[in-house]
């Protein structure tokens, strides 16, 4: 594996992390897949896709029993992306689905809890290594004690930094004896939201033999994010790749991005909008049955107009998270005044069954150039599935393409404008 930073713009980076002939293009995102596949896509419909990533993102939580170790090692597949037929992806493997909530109180000291359809499941160093050796992922995130941001005693933010150092340790030594080499580990970032813990675990961290770094159980529901994370991210070194789970909007996106964070994952495009409309975290694909497109969609020549930006990041998020709360109340309380918020429409919304506009104006992909909003608005009325499809293809494309637009405004040297914009959102 070999990470080049091209270019630096302060302490955000444009980067491309080559991989077994692939090449994968930073600031990007991976492909989340659920069970090892994309929510309501087939591969062909997948390939539509404009900008698709060269990485997908597989969980151990939802592959760890179906379809498991025992299948793989009984296929003739070489690895679990030939099974899955994403063969053609650089495969990475996170130890929980971003998606489901983070639960307390499940991990020991020599095992970690994921919980799979069937129930609770404790994966220890040896299973996590089996699974290595089974799945043969390209790069996997080490096993680790994450603990969710909020609400912790120092005593618990210590342990879970101590135990996720021990799980490090023991990995690095059990996998020189397994020939597994190939496997790229990253280490784990904790610390939740202690200042002090975060640098200790990022240090402390960074002495491994590691390819790169997760940053786990961060939340924009913590006021000071992004103060932590710039405080995490000064810890590490600047010639590994580091990845993040749990931000994901646009907001959370550039402002990551600004503190030097290479890597998202997918999984916004299915859970934030869930959130945002039913004030719960069901199952992701869920979300386009609700009728939720994104719209990250403007022109170049919009982000090059004036514009004077001068706020701090917190207060566009609480006014961002103000409106959300505010269309919340007014979902739950069954008016149907609500279009959507700042980067989201809600097509379920009567007003639309007469607009016959495509989803998002200039939008390229295969349901914005072949259908109308009222179509979509028709399609989730009569419950079909078709709904669901076509607004995966646009959610995806908009998501995908709202990073290659990151990556052009870094090598275009205006990054600090383009964050402005996202953050006031001008684009819309
Ligand atoms: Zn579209």
């Amino acid at each position: 594996m070999d990470f080049t930073v091209r270019k630096k713009l302060g302490k955000c980076r444009r980067g491309v992390l080559k991989l077994e002939n692939r090449q994968i293009q930073t600031p990007g995102c991976s492909l989340y897949t659920r069970g090892g596949a994309v929510p309501h896509l087939t591969r062909d419909v997948l390939h539509t896709v404009a900008d698709l990533p060269a990485i997908v993102h597989l969980t151990l939580e939802s592959t760890v029993d179906q379809p498991g170790a025992e299948t793989i090692t009984k296929c003739s597949c070489n690895r679990i992306t030939e099974f899955l037929g994403l063969e053609e992806y650089v495969s990475y493997l996170s130890i929980k689905d971003p998606f489901q909530d983070i639960r307390e109180g499940y991990n020991e000291e020599k095992c970690v809890s994921v919980w799979t359809p069937g129930g609770r499941k404790k994966v220890d160093v040896n299973l996590f290594l089996t699974f290595l050796q089974t799945f043969k992922p390209n790069i996997a995130e080490c096993l680790c004690d994450t603990i969710p941001a909020s609400k912790q005693t120092d005593k618990r933010i210590r342990k879970s930094v101590d135990r996720t150092l021990k799980f490090l340790d023991k990995c690095i030594e059990e996998m020189e004896s397994k020939s597994l080499s190939s496997c790229n580990l990253f280490g784990v970032i904790e610390g939740s939201n202690s200042e002090k813990e975060r640098i200790r675990s990022a240090s402390e961290t960074s002495k491994r033999s590691v390819a790169g770094f997760v940053l786990e159980g961060f939340s924009s529901s913590e006021c000071e994010w992004n103060h932590l994370l710039q405080r995490t991210v000064e810890a590490i070194p600047d010639n590994k790749p580091r990845l993040i789970h749990g931000l994901g909007s646009p907001e959370e996106v550039v402002i990551a991005v600004d503190c030097g964070i290479d890597l998202f994952d997918s999984s916004y495009p299915f859970s934030e909008l869930c959130y945002i409309f039913l004030n719960c975290f069901t199952y992701p694909c869920q979300v386009a049955e609700h009728g939720c497109a994104l719209n990250l969609n403007w022109s170049r020549k919009r982000f090059k107009a004036e514009l004077s930006y001068s706020p701090p990041a917190q207060e566009p998020l609480e006014q961002k998270r103000k409106i959300q709360d505010d269309n919340l109340k007014n979902s739950s309380n069954g008016t149907d005044n609500d279009k959507g918020t700042l980067y989201t429409i809600n097509l379920n919304e009567t007003g639309f069954s007469s607009d016959f506009n495509p989803v998002v104006s200039g939008c390229t992909c295969y349901c914005c150039t072949n259908h109308t909003r009222a179509y979509i608005h028709h399609l989730l009325v009569t419950k079909e599935m078709l709904a669901t499809v076509l607004l995966m293809v646009h959610n995806l494309q908009q998501y995908f393409q709202f990073f290659a637009k990151i990556r052009l405004s870094i090598e275009e040297d205006n990054f600090e404008q383009f964050k402005g914009n996202v953050l006031t959102g001008y684009p819309l």
